[in-house]
């Protein structure tokens, strides 16, 4: 995604500039399954930009290239997308759900407030969520928390039947069921928060924000207050279990890599990504 926002968005140079905002899904081996979390842009977002909505359009303006689809970054991995028998979403907005018409058969699992949210949204929260993304009617999975506790953080344990560690960690105020997964990759835990925060630098010691993306995030989010108070606990997090726990978010282009990024900056789809 390419706003115009510079170094206000996080990137470089004036207000006209173009920054680079990610969508980060990841992808887990569990035995015979793979389990996605988060979706991003869909391959039915790229057939029909339109069905994003102008203002998303027009705000945080999409490229919308299939080779960077989660369904085609899977298949470039040399595997099947069919295998994704789970699809775990930190939240429902317009920019995770995208992709989930790309595996009709998997099932969804959400935060159980997440859901209603969407589908019957206030006036004000409409144009997050675009319910075009999930009318092949996905199976889903509410997830109500049920006292699990997760570095201090409550929690529910997901797919214990898989050999892999998840768990679905709320994080509220960006959107009203908003969760953070947290993978256990046998060397630490990796934690995908989502859209919790948007800059790597706002769960550092001490934290900051560029002004733009700290602006957005006030526009956009449900609930200021919980969204602050879950951005200390983040960073608190961060901090005490820095050898435990590596965290990411959704839109920040620095967790890709050096290498992520070369593929990314070159629009080189077609390049290996990495795994
Ligand atoms: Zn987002």
């Amino acid at each position: 995604m390419c706003p115009r926002g510079g170094r206000w968005l996080g990137g470089s140079g004036g207000p006209l500039a173009q920054a680079t905002l990610t969508a980060h899904c990841l992808l887990v081996e569990a035995g015979n399954a793979l389990v996605l979390v988060d979706t991003g842009l869909g391959t039915a977002d790229v057939a029909s930009p339109k069905r994003l909505g102008q203002p998303f359009r027009a705000l945080v303006r999409p490229q919308c290239r299939e080779g960077e689809t989660a369904v085609r970054q899977i298949e470039r991995a040399g595997l099947d997308p069919q295998d994704v028998r789970h699809v775990v979403v930190t939240h429902l907005d317009v920019d995770h759900a995208g992709g989930l018409g790309d595996f009709p058969e998997a099932e969804v699992h959400v935060l159980a407030p997440e859901l209603p949210a969407a589908k019957n949204p206030p006036l004000r929260e409409r144009g997050r969520y675009v319910p075009a993304q999930w009318a092949h009617g996905p199976r889903w999975a509410e997830h109500e928390v049920a006292g699990d506790r997760w570095f201090g953080f409550e929690s529910v344990r997901l797919l214990e039947d898989l050999d892999v560690e998840i768990a679905m960690v709320p994080l509220l105020g960006h959107s009203t069921g908003h969760a953070g997964i947290a993978v256990n990759t046998g060397q630490g835990w990796l934690f995908h928060c989502g859209d919790a925060y948007f800059h790597h630098d706002e769960v550092a010691t001490p934290p900051s924000c560029p002004i733009g993306l700290r602006l957005f995030q006030n526009v956009v989010g449900h609930d200021r207050d919980l969204r602050r108070h879950n951005q200390g606990r983040l960073q608190a997090l961060a901090r005490e279990y820095r050898h435990d726990v590596h965290l990411v978010c959704s839109h920040d282009p620095v967790y890709m890599g050096p290498a992520g990024r070369a593929e990314e900056l070159t629009g080189a789809a077609g390049a290996e990504p990495g795994r």
